[in-house]
């Protein structure tokens, strides 16, 4: 069974109040006429109850862009699972390359965060990706199917995430991956998710993500094995992160 497309936009440490007004755009684009995807919007954590109440009846979901394994205690500054669905949410962004490199997440810690995430009946979006210099030594495959293998708890059902493909070079950079080596790593990825799961590693959409833009969305979310995107800054203007939508058909 093929998984329903995603297209989640991650805001990042963007966004205050006023960009609200984003969310409800893309809101309103889709109330009047739906799309064929799962739409969501990953504001920065102080943004996620306003957002849920802004686009409560609307089909566009909340998620976080992280969450830490404990469901609470004394972790100053650190957000739970359950404190994000309290919130709102209802997904969660795991193992951004921008917390594996900045934070020092291992993929060790992603899984416990995924299986916190699952705990509190969030749907992860756990995101894997090459550095360029692991491209160009070819080890790209390997890299991220490793990090696929080790970012998943034991036990998982597909239909319950999504794994993002984020070449660390791609983001933010304007550069992208071609179609073909984009299509080589979903297929890597899908191998192991069925390898791992059996029928249901069918059920997990394998999203894009790095420099997707309305310029490039077709191509990209067209491509086989490509379930969806996972957008940085094109998500934060409704005018750029709807025709992305729209470029699913
Ligand atoms: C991201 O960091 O998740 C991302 C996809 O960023 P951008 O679209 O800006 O490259």
């Amino acid at each position: 069974m093929k998984p329903r497309p995603m297209i989640a936009g991650n805001w990042k440490m963007n966004g205050l109040a006023a960009s609200l007004v984003e969310a409800r755009a893309i809101a309103d684009a889709l109330a009047q006429a739906g799309s064929s995807a799962e739409v969501a919007l990953c504001p920065p954590a102080t943004l996620i109850g306003q957002m849920a109440e802004a686009l409560r009846g609307s089909p566009v979901l909340v998620g976080g862009q992280d969450c830490r394994a404990e469901a609470s205690g004394a972790f100053t500054g650190d957000i739970s699972a359950e404190q994000l669905k309290d919130a709102g949410a209802s997904l969660v962004i795991l193992g951004h390359s921008e917390r594996r490199a900045g934070h020092g997440e291992t993929d060790e810690l992603v899984v416990a965060k995924v299986e916190a995430a699952l705990r509190a009946g969030l749907r992860p979006i756990v995101c894997v990706g090459e550095t360029l210099e692991e491209r160009e030594a070819g080890w790209a495959i390997a890299v991220v199917t490793g990090q696929v293998e080790d970012s998943l708890p034991k036990a998982l059902d597909g239909k319950a995430f999504a794994v993002a493909y984020e070449p660390v070079w791609a983001i933010g950079s304007g550069l992208t991956p071609t179609t073909e080596q984009i299509v080589e790593v979903h297929t890597a990825i899908r191998g192991v998710l069925k390898r791992r799961l059996g029928a249901s590693g069918e059920a997990a959409p394998i999203l894009y993500g790095g420099s997707v833009k309305p310029s490039n969305a077709a191509e990209i979310l067209h491509a086989d094995e490509v379930g969806g995107a996972l957008v940085g800054g094109a998500s934060l203007k409704s005018a750029d992160f709807i025709p992305i939508i729209r470029a699913l058909g």
